[in-house]
């Protein structure tokens, strides 16, 4: 791994997050991908976990072939003592915790929810609740070490409202906004921040299991009449990791071309 830090894309607001670690689940595709190189980009350690070790190799490769520093880690964050180990695994190599992005998701089957089988319900609830809470779990407990730090959970508008067909997703992402909230409240004198980002139908490889033909009907949910790209939902993760944000907490912001104020 490169030890000499070189920013060499700019997109520095400040140097505010130059050898910062930061820690960003499901960091090997999508939203998680364009946040782990927004933080890499702005100079932060990015440790980069996922189950599909493959894909958050390739990340770090990237990471580290424009000059920043990166590491990958296998993770299943349902479980909890893989995340104990592996934020464990992360303090020790880098030094510490400053930022965590709790973005691993799934969609799960879709079907109504009196179809929904308790097992598919149990599986979007374990990767997209139970993850978030033990990663958070964990993270506080390390960003207490460092005298805090931010967290921010990638929740979805659908953590806001109902879709028809994905109710276990929906009840797992408005159960990541109540944690979001309670979370900030017990940890705001500790210098723990603790926000929830709500992205609406946003281009990545989690859309794929969705029929092609249905695609311009859900982009034209969106008042902006498109699918989001991951790079501006990694705008407001890396606004939120950063002390320019050092005043929210508790928050949940759409980025949805509009999907909420309908
Ligand atoms: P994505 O492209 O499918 O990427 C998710 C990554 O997380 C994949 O690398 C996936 O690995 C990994 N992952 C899955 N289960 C995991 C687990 N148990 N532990 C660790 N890593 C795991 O998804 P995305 O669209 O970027 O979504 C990222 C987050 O944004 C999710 O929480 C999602 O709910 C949320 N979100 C997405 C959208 C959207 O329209 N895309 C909208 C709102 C919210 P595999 O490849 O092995 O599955």
């Amino acid at each position: 791994m490169k030890q000499e830090l070189q920013i060499v894309k700019g997109f520095l607001m400040n140097d505010a997050l130059i050898k910062k670690v930061a820690f960003v689940t499901g960091g090997g595709s999508g939203i998680g991908e364009a946040s782990a190189k927004a933080l890499a980009q702005a100079g932060a350690v990015v440790a980069i976990a996922d189950t599909n070790l493959l894909e958050a190799e390739r990340v770090v490769d990237e990471i580290l072939a424009e000059g920043g520093i990166a590491k990958s880690y296998k993770l299943d964050v349902s479980v909890d003592a893989a995340v104990e180990s592996v934020i464990a695994a992360v303090v020790k190599d880098f030094g510490g915790l400053h930022i965590a992005v709790n973005n691993a998701g799934i969609g799960g089957d879709l079907a109504p929810t009196g179809d929904q089988t308790p097992e598919g319900w149990r599986k979007v609830m374990g990767v997209n609740l139970d993850g978030v809470f033990y990663c958070m779990r964990h993270e506080i407990a390390a960003m207490k070490k460092v005298g805090g730090g931010s967290i921010i959970n990638m929740a979805s508008i659908l953590g806001a409202v109902g879709f028809a067909g994905s109710s276990a997703y929906v009840a797992a992402k408005h159960g990541v906004i109540g944690l979001t909230q309670t979370a900030a409240i017990e940890y705001g004198t500790e210098g723990i921040r603790v926000n929830a980002i709500g992205p609406g139908f946003i281009a990545t490889p989690m859309l794929a299991a969705l029929p092609a033909d249905a695609m311009a009907g859900i982009a034209a949910l969106h008042p902006m009449n498109r699918l989001g790209k991951s790079e501006e939902v990694a705008a407001l993760v890396l606004f939120l990791a950063s002390p320019e944000s050092s005043f929210i907490t508790g928050g949940y912001y759409p980025v949805d071309g509009g999907y909420l104020a309908r």
